[in-house]
């Protein structure tokens, strides 16, 4: 395994977002996320934001307590709440990654972040990194 090819910087608030897809210079082809193991989803360690209300929601949909949930699957950092990590063999998994069939546990009420993934503010204007770790990028043709 090549740990330095893996993602998982899911460092950009989730206030930050621009949610207009033809301002960035890639397009994105889901596609490819059956077959890259889920390199956004573990790797270095980061941060998976999540608002109090998507915690909630997803603590509902698992039937749990919502002070239950967030003990066993969030953390505090900042002052923000982030899904906690599973470290294995030094390598960092989001808590909701499914390991052996590699896909997200909780894909349709995923966290706003994840939902947005690749279209973060941070490559709007340099998508280097981003290139070398998400598969389903192409750069747009230009006109
Ligand atoms: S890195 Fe890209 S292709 Fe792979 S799972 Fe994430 S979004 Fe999909
Ligand atoms: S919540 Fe799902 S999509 Fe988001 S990092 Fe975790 S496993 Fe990946």
């Amino acid at each position: 395994m090549n740990r330095t090819s893996r993602l998982f910087w899911k460092l950009c608030g989730i206030e930050k977002m621009d949610n207009n897809q033809t301002n960035f210079p890639y397009n994105f082809n889901s596609s490819a996320c059956k077959s890259c193991r889920g390199k956004c989803c573990r790797g270095l360690g980061g941060y998976v934001w999540l608002s109090m209300e998507e915690l909630e929601r997803i603590a509902e949909t698992k039937n749990m307590d919502v002070a239950k949930f967030a003990n066993k699957y969030a953390r505090q950092v900042e002052g923000k709440l982030s899904l906690q990590e599973r470290v294995i063999n030094g390598e960092h998994f989001c808590c909701f990654f499914d390991m052996i069939n590699s896909h997200c546990e909780i894909y349709e009420i995923r966290p706003k972040q994840c939902k947005a993934f690749p279209f973060w503010n941070q490559f709007k204007k340099d998508p280097k990194k981003l290139f070398l770790e998400c598969p389903g990028v192409t750069f747009k043709p230009s006109i």
